[in-house]
């Protein structure tokens, strides 16, 4: 621990000398460890200690000790290990010694957060009786159990994101889901086939998700990625957590949310209500107050388009390049909202595109709206510029730990309202609904306003926070505490008068409150009433009657007002509590506004339009980019494209050379059609977007050579994930399938692919296929829907110059020097390889390789089963040579080949 750190008292805490005191020494110091119980009694304070740790045996308990939360034993072991703070302890008689570890109470957030992202639950015990006026033991008792579900302190929280709690209920084949939000109130629950709860699990992807045990197995073996912490099976029991839910929002039936035939939904937000409330055990103490769900929001999973977690990830929707920077991410290319509020929602929503029309029109709708007027852009823009985080301001506000400051954030969060209102109704009638649910409070600001100081200290109870004219009674205790005090600053004078002495000093200090000090030259022939209370060196300190009895008022004033005000502050945040739902749908409104604002400045700063979506099958773009490619890109360098997923014309082949613009050419499609059903406007000149139910993504890892078998397995195992999978209305990006494996084997699972994609009657999705290898060009022969393409190239001499721009028809030849000399090799080494190259072509003989470039399939030839040239280069260790290595091992083979006939 920080040696600068010290507690009240420690040294007593394990001195044999003082095992003799009463539990409550005199200083109110409190004895935690007495005798070892082989030894005698333990005192009162570790029996307190013990039981509470008993009821958390699964929790580090940090158990408030005055100034400081302490641990100890094991937990305090751990917890020294885990915060790299000291562990104390001392012998305590023969055979006792009990660790402790212990963090200030001032910063014991921060604490607090190290452990819960290290993974550790914990149990905060807090003093429940003030210790100055207990006579024995303080009370003590868990008023909160932190775990990654249930924090709300803010150096824990993305404010960018939200914090899911999620929990599981599997019966049979299916799972009921819920998940709640407990910063900001959000509350849903679902019911859904156990086969696509990883999915909905990594849409939603919670900080902790509740499960039985039994289903906590099952879960894992569903998907490795997530492990549910086991809880007990009583609170997912339906009539236990339809109990727990209608006490929860004080209802009778649960029929207006709607889940009356989803009895797995319901356990499963059953047991998050009890989980909750069990994190919060003691409920008098602001620390542990209850947490504020809103309605709970039932839903089907059938209403999104599904996105698996390597989809999102390979579209780089939240994170993008290769250092996962959220900047080239696709979130950050249209993210042009003012407030969290809006971030928080856009980034759900990018998660999540809908597969509603009426919906989606209703979105579109509104940013179209936006994006018609730039005054209203502009208005809204600016109104929104101050809008704090209402929905977590609130959830504090509920939760009785909202401060001063925030509480006029939220006041001008809600001043916002009207202007917000008023300009949204100014749009027209696709914003109606919108304009409904913007509902001012004034009641709410007008309280804030007239109860808040405009500049309110930081802790209430010091007379800083309570604006004048509010409370008579504590403008009456600030005025008799300023008039005493001035009173006190007016008696240096009175008194130097009535003693003569000129250097006569009314000071104060903690111990001996206000007192007189008189140089020691000068107390000769003081008054009567002078009281001695503290010589100094040079000095001597007194008191007099008028002074002491001005010091109480001051001193029972500030009491006073100390409650007084904290009762009041309190008082405020109930009345402003009352207003909670109001405002949690005033704040999801005014997300939305943000949202669709926001969407709608993208769509005109970045050139993008609005799409045609429809029932149909097809997609058709006119012009289409890349929302982050082109971004990275100086303006006017990207090249837009078209594509046309119609009629036969389902499967896309794209042929070129690496580096040439295919994968990004792909992934526009996948993005202009996700953004497309997101309700946003998409960078294209026209786009046309039949509603998709699912995008899969598959990647081969090409720059990930060196994992060799088992990434080729991997890769396997997600296409035939696929292959199950995908319906009609499904979107598949396949790109440089079979590239992890050798050169026949890939090419023919990548040709078989794409055959069972053709073939199979279930399917019939739209396919886009970027490839390298150039035979696969052949399959549009034999297959009516399939389609080549590939990205145009220029040769100028011997520079090639990519295009990227994707034309019909497939490629024929790689341009592998072209691009190692793009990827920077050194000149020398590019030098080398065109003279090697060269070398070879003209052994070869041009006739010859204007004949490969006309069959491309003869390349194959080269590497015929079992032949030598074959086994050679498949024994290279490619990912481990270096260019020159690579050339020489070239060089070598072309002697062989020059060798033979
Ligand atoms: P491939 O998949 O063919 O290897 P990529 O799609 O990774 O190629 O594109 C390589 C680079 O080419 C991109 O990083 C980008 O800078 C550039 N690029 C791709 N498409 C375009 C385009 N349409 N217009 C301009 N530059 C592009």
């Amino acid at each position: 621990m920080n040696s600068a750190l010290s507690r009240k008292g420690e040294g007593i805490l394990f001195n044999a000398a003082t095992l003799t005191l009463p539990d409550v020494a005199p200083c109110g110091i409190e004895l935690v460890h007495s005798l070892n119980p082989a030894c005698g009694p333990v005192t009162p304070i570790r029996r307190q200690y013990l039981k509470i740790k008993e009821a958390y045996r699964d929790s580090i308990v940090l158990f408030r000790m005055g100034d400081f939360y302490e641990t100890f034993d094991d937990d305090a072991k751990l917890v020294a290990r885990e915060l790299d703070i000291t562990l104390t302890g001392r012998s305590l008689g023969k055979n006792l010694r009990v660790p402790m570890a212990g963090v200030p109470a001032h910063s014991v957030d921060s604490y607090l957060a190290r452990l819960v992202r290290k993974g550790h639950q914990v149990a905060i015990c807090e003093q429940l009786s003030d210790p100055a006026a207990s006579k024995g033991l303080v009370d003590r008792d868990v008023v909160r159990v932190v775990t990654p579900g249930t924090v709300f302190e803010d150096s824990l929280l993305d404010q960018r994101a939200n914090n899911y709690l999620a929990a599981v209920f599997v019966r049979g084949g299916l799972a009921g889901l819920a998940y709640a939000d407990i910063t900001t109130g959000e509350f849903a629950a679902t019911q859904l086939p156990l086969e696509q709860l990883p999915l909905e699990l990594g849409r939603i992807a919670p900080a902790e998700v509740l499960a039985t045990e039994a289903d906590a197995l099952t879960i894992a073996t569903a998907d490795a990625q997530w492990r549910a912490s086991a809880i007990d099976d009583a609170p997912f029991e339906y009539r236990q957590a339809e109990a727990a839910l209608l006490s929860c929002f004080r209802i009778h039936t649960l029929e207006s949310f709607g889940c009356e035939d989803l009895p797995l939904a319901v356990s499963a937000a059953g047991a998050i209500v009890d989980y909750l409330d069990r994190t919060r055990p003691a409920t008098n103490s602001a620390k542990g107050a209850k947490v504020q769900l809103n309605n709970l929001a039932v839903y089907s999973a059938h209403q999104y388009m599904a996105l698996d977690a390597r989809t999102r990830r390979n579209l780089e929707l939240f994170e993008g390049g290769r250092g996962e920077q959220r900047e080239l991410s696709v979130l950050a290319a249209i993210d042009r909202t003012r407030t969290v509020l809006g971030s928080r929602l856009l980034r759900r929503w990018l998660g999540q595109p809908l597969l509603d029309l009426t919906a989606l029109e209703r979105r579109l709708d509104a940013v179209d709206s936006f994006y018609r007027d730039g005054l209203a852009r502009g208005a809204v823009s600016s109104a929104l510029a101050g809008v704090a985080d209402l929905e977590r301001i609130m959830g504090r506000v509920v939760s009785g730990t909202v401060a001063p400051r925030e509480l006029l954030a939220l006041k001008t969060g809600l001043d916002a309202l009207p202007e917000l209102r008023e300009r949204v109704a100014g749009l027209g009638d696709a914003l109606q609904w919108l304009h409904s649910e913007l509902l001012p409070a004034p009641e709410v600001a007008a309280l804030i306003e007239a109860a808040i100081e405009p500049e309110p200290s930081g802790s209430v109870g010091e007379g800083g926070v309570i604006r004048r004219g509010f409370s008579a009674r504590i403008d009456e205790l600030k005025d008799a505490s300023v008039n005493a005090r001035q009173y006190i600053a007016g008696l240096e004078q009175k008194e130097r008068e009535r003693t003569g002495v000129r250097a006569l000093k009314v000071g104060y200090n903690q111990v001996f409150g206000y007192y007189i000090e008189i140089p020691k030259s000068q107390i000769g022939g003081l008054p009567d009433d002078y009281q001695r209370r503290q010589t100094l060196t040079n000095a001597e300190r007194y008191i007099v009657p008028d002074l002491k009895e001005y010091e109480s008022r001051v001193l029972t004033a500030r009491e006073e007002l100390a409650v007084e005000e904290e009762e009041t502050y309190r008082r405020i945040c109930a009345q402003v509590a009352e207003s909670a739902r109001h405002i949690a749908c005033a704040a999801a409104a005014i997300a939305q506004v943000d949202v669709f604002c926001g969407l709608a400045q993208t769509a005109v700063d970045s050139g993008y339009v609005r799409p045609v979506v429809d029932a149909g099958p097809d997609i058709r773009i006119r012009e289409g980019r890349h929302p982050v490619v082109e971004r990275v890109l100086a303006s006017g360098e990207y090249v837009p494209n078209d594509v046309e997923l119609s009629g036969d014309a389902r499967v896309l082949v794209l042929t070129g050379p690496n580096m040439a613009g295919k994968s990004t050419y792909i992934r526009q499609v996948a993005l202009i059609t996700l953004l497309a059903q997101v309700g946003s406007f998409v960078p294209a000149a026209e786009a046309r977007i039949g509603i998709v139910d699912r995008i899969f993504t598959r990647v081969g890892l090409q720059d990930d050579l060196a994992t060799g078998q088992s990434t080729f397995m991997v890769e396997m195992v997600e296409t035939a994930a696929i292959l199950n999978q995908a319906t009609p209305r499904s979107l598949l990006i396949l790109d440089e399938i079979g590239r992890g494996t050798s050169t026949y084997d890939g090419l023919s699972i990548a040709r078989a692919v794409i055959e069972h994609l053709h073939n199979d009657p279930r399917l019939g999705c739209k396919t886009l296929f970027a490839t390298h290898y150039h035979e696969l060009t052949q399959l549009a022969a034999s297959l009516p829907g399939v389609r080549n393409f590939s990205v145009a190239v220029a040769e100028e001499g011997s520079e090639v110059v990519f295009l990227h721009r994707i034309i019909p028809g497939g490629a024929d030849k790689s341009y592998g020097v072209h691009v190692a000399r793009l990827a920077g090799l050194p000149q020398g080494v590019i030098n080398r390889a065109w003279e090697v190259l060269t070398d070879l072509e003209s052994q070869v003989g041009n006739s010859r390789r204007r004949a490969t470039r006309a069959a491309p399939s003869q390349q194959l030839a080269l590497f015929a089963p079992g032949s030598e040239l074959a086994d050679t280069v498949r024994g290279l260790d490619v990912p481990n040579m270096t260019p020159l290595e690579a050339l020489n091992k070239l060089y070598e083979l072309q002697e062989q080949a020059n060798s033979q006939p």
